[in-house]
């Protein structure tokens, strides 16, 4: 069995950055985490080990209690920005600047007149902030989703981490409920997610199966997984080395490694390693080559 790694996979610059500032804070105790600042588990548990709060992201509508305030990545709206100030916080702000360039579009849209449809999920945390500063929007998920909307001019942005290939499929559905409007479409999906998606379709060309890392509420971890299984590969969602079963691989020739920009590199390396531990019991396990794939479905 061959493993081969995705050519962009794991955190990408935005949660590096925002990891290296908490890692710059001296005193975890007086700041609250507004939110998770990475759908990742592990790296959760290390920050609420290192004494920060954690505002849960669904009861980010409470007061913190701490006079600091972090906000994550994913940004929030100027007006949760302005309730949070003048409840007398001092925020430390790690909003991705790429997530800042979709709030400025979707405004820049707005302010042209346009009524603003955000293509992603309307429960996610970053699609949360980029409406929260609008007093008209749509949250477009799924073709079924789209409507007439009541202007004749529209605008759409896109969740930063939202697949290309989603994001073309809902501008059609969208054009095509609307067939007279003025529609101007800004693509804000980020750099490193579309070298992730870009590097999947590699590993869909040579693999037979591929192990996606990253959180369970990671939305484009999960994005990742829906590739996979769309391209009828064999796909497994893993948080951790630990959740690896070996069985997963009888019959497998190619297995494929990724993960979503949440995952961090040391992860992703003992993921690797395991699967490279799995490869060489392959080798050596005569039930490993006579297994037919057909058996083992997706986990
Ligand atoms: S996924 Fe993209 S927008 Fe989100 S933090 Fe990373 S680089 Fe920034």
């Amino acid at each position: 069995m061959k493993v081969i790694m995705a050519q962009a996979a794991g955190v990408c610059f935005g949660v590096e950055d925002a990891l290296a500032t908490t890692a710059g804070i001296t005193n975890p105790q007086a700041v609250t985490i507004h939110g998770e600042l990475v759908h990742n588990p592990l790296v959760q548990n290390r920050l609420r080990d290192r004494g920060f709060l954690v505002n849960s992201e669904d009861s980010r509508a409470a007061a913190p209690t701490s006079a600091q305030v972090l906000i994550t990545a994913h940004g929030i709206s100027n007006r949760e920005r302005l309730r949070l100030t003048s409840a007398g916080k001092q925020l430390i702000d790690t909003t991705c600047p790429l997530v800042r360039r979709a709030h400025d579009a979707a405004l820049s849209l707005a302010r042209e007149g346009r009524f603003v449809i955000v293509l992603g999920k309307a429960s996610h945390v970053e699609v949360e902030g980029l409406t929260g500063d609008l007093d008209a929007f749509a949250v477009v998920n799924a073709p079924a989703d789209v409507r007439p909307y009541p202007s004749t001019k529209l605008g759409i942005v896109c969740q930063t981490t939202l697949p290309t290939r989603e994001a073309q499929m809902l501008r059609g559905a969208i054009a095509a409920a609307n067939p007279h409007a003025d529609i101007r479409f800004v693509d804000t999906i980020c750099r490193p997610t579309k070298d992730r998606q870009r590097a999947l379709e590699d590993i869909l060309r040579q693999a037979d199966a591929v192990v996606v890392v990253g959180g369970r509420h990671s939305n484009n971890t999960r994005k990742l997984l829906d590739r996979c299984a769309e391209a009828g590969r064999r796909a497994w969602h893993v948080e951790s080395a630990a959740d690896l079963r070996r069985d997963w691989f009888l019959g497998c020739d190619v297995v494929g490694l990724t993960g979503g920009t949440s995952t961090l590199p040391e992860t992703l390396r003992e993921v690797h390693d395991t699967l490279l531990s799995i490869a060489a019991e392959c080798q050596t396990a005569p039930q490993f080559a006579t297994v037919g794939a057909s058996q083992w479905g997706a986990g």
